[in-house]
């Protein structure tokens, strides 16, 4: 078996992303309503895969809108993608409107006062830069509530903000026999129906898998175009973008009655083989699968025993016969997608890929064409 390259065994663990998966999920979350525009959400980092990186092959494959949470993440952004639409999902943030002027970045407004306050700044600096609307329709997170969205139309505060864009957010789009799903799009309909001529945006990566009426003007996906199953329970329409593989820095055998790991917290019930691996928490691997992981070695699934460490992950090889110092094992990819990795750390995919540390060498494959 191969000896993981120098690189990767100088950093700890190596991540793989696939630029080409990050386009081609991005068509086939757009083939979901061909008769519309998708978007692209490249919040945290596009979702821990590199902002930098990740938007300019968007671009490529022709994404002209793009959301990020923040107006220091959208300046990012802006520097990598001159002429794209970015809109700040988390709105006018108190003291971050000339960070979005100077960078040509569409806030998400919420609330009257976030009304009022982009107006003024669209007449003081003479740069009327357009805004979106946010309403929310169930989540109780941000956001105008439908009533008052309804009162504002056709207020004179709607053209002084500039508001280009109706946007909410569902609050269940991953289960989709959720009543909630239903309500939502009937409260965005109304809205859509009082702001006419004003496009409106909806879905979300589930989203776009919940059929007709939710897609509206805008598909706004994040996760699934990262490789996440926007359909959880049913197969991964996605095609898998990020591999995590580490290096095994030593193997050990060990008796029965032996202990591993910080506080011994597994015990060899018999002769084992254990694997030590050069990666730990700090790199981002979650110490949340201590003791329920697993990591891939030569294909064989090998569970991750005792407590996970800042440096070290401790796996029982004893069923992997091709374990042996300096081969890798997978502790994402194959098998082991985001989503299940997330599972068996008690939490999702989505945590998984934004905790991707800066520590793993980063090795990105599937050029731009
Ligand atoms: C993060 C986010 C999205 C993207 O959601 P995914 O589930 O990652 O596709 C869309 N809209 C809003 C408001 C968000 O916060």
């Amino acid at each position: 078996m191969a000896i993981i390259d120098a690189i990767a065994a100088a950093h700890g663990a190596r991540l793989t992303i696939d630029l080409s998966a990050i386009a081609e999920n991005w068509r086939r979350l757009g083939a979901q309503a061909p008769h519309i525009t998708c978007a692209a959400v490249v919040k945290a980092d596009a979702y821990g895969c590199g902002l930098a990186k990740v938007a300019p092959v968007l671009w490529g494959a022709g994404c002209r809108t793009f959301f990020v949470a923040h107006a220091s993440e959208g300046v990012t952004a802006r520097s990598v993608l001159p002429e794209a639409v970015i809109y700040v999902l988390n709105g006018l943030v108190p003291g971050s409107g000339p960070a979005l002027m100077a960078h040509a970045l569409r806030p998400v407004l919420g609330s009257r006062e976030e009304l009022d306050e982009w107006a003024a700044l669209r007449a003081e600096t003479g740069r009327p830069l357009p805004a979106a609307l946010h309403v929310d329709t169930g989540m109780n997170r941000l956001g105008l509530t439908i009533s008052e969205a309804l009162a504002l139309a056709g207020d004179p505060i709607i053209a002084a903000a500039g508001i280009d864009l109706l946007m909410s957010h569902l609050v269940s789009a991953e289960l989709p026999d959720e009543a909630i799903n239903r309500r939502q799009c009937e409260g965005f309909a109304q809205i859509i129906r009082a702001y006419p001529g004003i496009p409106g945006s909806l879905a979300n990566s589930s989203g776009c898998y919940l059929g007709d009426g939710i897609a509206n003007d805008l598909l706004r996906p994040g996760y699934a175009i990262f490789g996440g199953n926007p359909t959880p329970g049913r197969p991964n329409p996605m095609r898998p973008v990020i591999r995590l593989e580490a290096p095994i820095a030593q193997v050990r055998e060990v008796k029965a009655g032996d202990g591993a790991g910080y506080n011994a917290r597994w015990i060899a019930s018999g002769p084992r083989r254990l694997a030590t691996l050069s990666v730990g928490y700090a790199d981002g691997y979650p110490r949340s699968a201590s003791g329920r992981g697993h990591a891939l070695v030569g294909g064989v699934p090998c569970p991750i025993v005792g407590l996970i460490s800042m440096d070290l992950v401790i796996l029982d090889v004893t069923d992997a016969p091709a374990a042996r110092r300096g081969g890798p094992a997978t502790l994402i990819g194959d098998a082991l997608d985001v989503d299940s990795v997330g599972r068996a750390a008690g939490t999702i995919g989505y945590e998984i890929l934004t905790n991707l540390g800066s520590r793993y060498v980063r090795h990105y494959v599937g050029s731009i064409d």
